[in-house]
């Protein structure tokens, strides 16, 4: 009989994985990375339960890190599966999965040079940008409603999921005697009516289904407000002489905005003007976005038919080397550039913010979410210095944060998706979100369908049967939860003293960095959790 274990994206946003175990084989949905808080990206070097040589296939719903990331760790380790995905996502992960091991490299550098002064041992990254190049070998294509035979009991078929390129819903199907059961793992669901991709395929039948919850309790402000709102930010800022930066994230985000831009320049609401993109990995995904065109939809493919590539325009230039970068700081104004990280807190946007920030006729547009603790955050609550690479910058620019170009769907989009199946699911897992967002959507659910809703936890297990599931347990609990209150007090406060400590150290020799005053807001919070009283 099928069992199913959540092991990750379960109760959390990042590190989606879900372990399918059928007679004859063993397969992963995703195997994502964890990010955030430090109890969550421990788990990172946690494995599925079973020997992952043991893991037949790894199905991948779509190439963003917190659904990929771990996969070149399971290959360094053992597993030798295939990797069915799209082939965008394919193609994505080609530049996506080594520019992610390259960054878990320079993490675990800065990490091991604190570890020597502490006199402790160094540890080995996660994994390399050559373990991540290995792993890429075991990548398969498969197309958009192809149904795929796995083994005589199990097959598969990828759906448009709408929301990044190549994203995927999953439908499973395991055979059992003369039964049939169909498992739909819902992916990162899109935004109807976006640039670019298709809006999500419509599922209309199901006996269970995962679906993620990131917008569960939120509705997104309108699309169209934001594009107009960017053409008069763009406007104004130049009218001033100042320049217009972008955090965005590199796949995805940047894209969007591009085919914004496009559109703007092309019909003339936009001068001719400089539009940078400063990130080696955007260049390369756009280039990506540029060839996978079965992933368009119609207003993609009618601007393509008319001549028109939707992420280029007169005046628009990639940058790809640190030296061109760099001769960006020297731009004094009329120009637009999108970098990233997102939310500021690595890559090159950190050089333009310092070089532009305290400006105040240059603007700063925020259009992703910025996490607690991230750059991106502090100058979006309005932050008068901030610090970047060691010197304390004025916040003079204009500060604006349009948050309409979301890539998931909000509560209503959910709950519309949800209502098109007319086989309804026996039993609907509500993932990939935080608690609250995930709580709302079940209760909304519940209230609107009548289908029975569960909010799995990290490593809970069910036998997947054709009346209902059957609840079996958790099979490796938190073993943070496994510790008494009196302990987890203790844990929580001698990581803060020592966190404290170490930032006053570093205060007084003039040496911390950013990431320690993340560190510091961790634990801070982690303590916060653990002394708030049921
Ligand atoms: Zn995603």
């Amino acid at each position: 009989m099928a069992k199913l274990t959540f092991r990750g994206g379960a109760g959390t946003v990042t590190g989606s994985c879900y372990l399918l175990e059928t007679d004859n084989l063993r397969l992963l949905v995703d195997s994502g990375l964890f990010q955030g808080k430090k109890e969550l990206r421990t788990l990172n070097y946690r494995s599925p339960l079973v020997p992952l040589n043991t893991i037949d296939y790894i199905l991948l719903t779509h190439a963003h890190i917190d659904h990929s990331g771990l996969i070149p760790r399971f290959y360094k380790n053992g597993f030798r599966g295939k990797v069915l995905a799209t082939r965008a996502t394919v193609e994505l992960c080609e530049v996506m999965l080594p520019d992610s091991g390259h960054i878990q490299e320079l993490e675990a550098e800065w990490k091991n040079r604190k570890a020597k002064r502490r006199g402790e041992k160094p540890r080995p990254p996660l994994y390399t940008a050559a373990d991540a190049i290995s792993c890429l070998q075991c990548f398969q294509p498969v197309s958009y409603g192809e149904d795929v035979q796995l083994d005589e009991q199990v097959r598969v078929r990828f759906l448009d999921a709408g929301h990044i390129l190549g994203s995927a819903i999953i439908e499973v199907w395991v055979k059992e005697n003369d039964e049939e059961i169909k498992i739909v793992f819902s992916g990162d669901l899109g935004n109807s009516g976006t640039s670019i991709v298709r809006d999500p395929f419509q599922v209309t039948a199901a006996d269970y289904l995962l679906i993620e919850s990131t917008y569960g309790n939120r509705l997104h402000e309108s699309m169209v407000d934001q594009s107009e709102h960017i053409k008069e930010i763009i406007l104004n800022t130049i009218s001033n002489r100042g320049n217009v930066i972008i955090p965005a994230f590199a796949v995805g985000r940047t894209q969007q905005i591009l085919y914004i831009l496009n559109g703007m320049v092309e019909s003339g609401e936009l001068p001719r003007i400089p539009v940078f993109i400063d990130s080696p990995l955007a260049v390369s995904a756009t280039k990506i976005f540029r060839d996978c065109r079965e992933c368009y939809n119609q207003e993609s493919l009618w601007l393509l038919r008319k001549g028109d590539d939707p992420f280029y325009f007169p005046g628009l230039k990639c940058v790809r080397s640190a030296d061109e970068s760099r001769a960006l700081n020297h731009y004094k104004g009329g120009a637009v550039i999108i970098s990233a990280s997102g939310m500021c807190d690595a890559g090159r946007i950190k050089h333009h913010l310092k070089h532009n920030l305290w400006r105040p006729e240059s603007a700063v547009i925020f259009i992703g979410f910025q996490a607690e603790g991230t750059l991106g955050r502090r100058i979006l609550d309005g932050t008068k210095k901030v610090k970047i690479m060691g010197e304390l910058i004025n916040v003079a620019a204009k500060i604006y944060s349009l948050q309409g170009f979301s890539a998931h769907a909000d509560q209503s989009g959910l709950l519309n998706w949800v209502s098109g199946f007319t086989q309804k699911p026996r039993r609907i897992f509500i993932v990939h979100g935080e608690a609250s967002e995930s709580a709302a959507l079940a209760e909304l659910i519940t209230k609107e369908t009548a289908i029975a809703t569960s909010i799995p936890k990290f490593s809970e297990e069910y036998l997947i049967k054709s009346t209902q599931p059957e609840y079996i347990g958790i099979t490796e609990p938190l073993t943070v939860r496994a510790l008494d209150k009196r302990q987890q007090l203790l844990t929580a406060i001698g990581r803060l003293e020592s966190r404290i400590s170490g930032l006053k150290n570093g205060i007084l020799a003039e040496g911390y960095e950013d990431e320690e005053i993340r560190e510091l807001d961790e634990a801070i919070q982690e303590l916060e959790e653990r002394i708030t009283l049921p």
